[in-house]
């Protein structure tokens, strides 16, 4: 068993847990990344389209009623099929991150493909305004080693693809690291919710998002843990499913000393720490 090196990470003002809200804006790329076949199922496209139409409106309001920044993954595809999205999200003060151009799943596709997927989702983001984005998320989560070495190539200060951790922490492969933001499977509202009509899938009662998301929050609370959370506006921007996001954040609220961060933010305050323990 490997040694815990991980220090017990401290957050800005004595605050007692971090939370991190994060939304992958899938939409239409999600499908045509999968398959071409989307491009002529137009009942699947407008579900896609939903996110932005419906979700992230509803997403916008609740985090400025709020006060809460939060960090917006946008595969390139989504930028440039939605002009004013990128622009609408920075203006309300939210990060936005690299999630792949068509959100073709990096251990799908060759090296080659993979190389091109980062590099247009870096135009795709900086053609609509975006800063260089600091943050990369791979798409489903998979990172390749290819992956791996195109995040460190163009220098992102972050990853929030892996899972070997519940706190932050340094990812290793091949003898070479990056600061990784982990998520997890149970702490995304796709696994909870997501269905399509080829592949199934699940209708959780929106009631059990509440009930596991809060319990994950408390655990991070008892640990003084960071915790982010996983959302697509397509899946969590239906309205029953929405209030309980809203309870859920409201009851985080309540408490008055929560810490809510975008993922840049995070990988900030924690990289100094991080590092100084690895000295
Ligand atoms: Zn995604």
């Amino acid at each position: 068993m490997r040694a815990d090196n991980n220090p017990r990470l401290q957050w800005p003002n004595k605050r007692p847990v971090a939370v991190s809200l994060t939304f992958d804006v899938d939409a239409e790329a999600g499908l045509l990344g999968d398959s071409p076949s989307f491009a002529r199922r137009l009942t699947s496209l407008s579900e896609g389209r939903f996110g932005v139409t419906r979700g992230v409106p509803r997403i916008l309001e609740l985090l400025r009623r709020h006060k809460i920044p939060a960090t917006f993954f946008v595969p390139g595809y989504t930028a440039q099929q939605h002009p004013h999205l990128v622009e609408m999200l920075l203006k309300e003060g939210h990060e936005i991150g690299h999630h792949g151009h068509m959100h073709l799943r990096s251990d799908k596709v060759s090296a080659e493909q993979q190389s091109e997927e980062m590099q247009l989702g870096l135009e795709a983001l900086a053609k609509a305004g975006a800063p260089k984005p600091a943050g990369y998320r791979s798409s489903s989560w998979e990172l390749t080693p290819e992956t791996f070495e195109l995040v460190l190539a163009n220098g992102f200060a972050y990853d929030s693809s892996c899972m070997g951790d519940d706190r932050p922490y340094y990812e290793q492969w091949n003898g070479a690291s990056i600061l990784e933001i982990p998520v997890h499977w149970s702490l995304d509202d796709w696994p909870m919710f997501g269905w399509s009509i080829d592949n199934g899938g699940n209708f959780t009662a929106p009631r059990a998002l509440f009930d596991s998301w809060l319990a994950e929050y408390e655990s991070a609370r008892r640990d003084g843990r960071h915790t982010s959370f996983t959302m697509h506006p397509e899946v969590i921007g239906r309205a029953a499913r929405f209030e309980q996001l809203e309870r859920l954040v409201e009851r985080m609220v309540g408490d008055g000393d929560v810490w809510f961060a975008r993922l840049d933010e995070v990988a900030k305050q924690v990289a100094p720490q991080l590092q100084q323990v690895a000295k």
